[in-house]
């Protein structure tokens, strides 16, 4: 089995909660984010992209 950081990463239920989130979280930090579905836990998270 495969070890993954899914757990470490704040999980969002929809895509539309995920994109929600980057929007003041790119304003917020400064950076830029993409919002990616998790084949893991079925839900959606954000990666930072440098
Ligand atoms: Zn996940």
């Amino acid at each position: 089995m495969s070890q993954n950081n899914c757990e470490s990463k704040i999980r969002y239920e929809t895509e539309i909660e995920a994109r929600k989130n980057r929007g003041w979280l790119e304003s917020e930090n400064k950076q830029k984010y993409s919002v990616y579905g998790c084949s893991s836990c079925s839900g959606w998270h954000l990666a930072s992209i440098r």
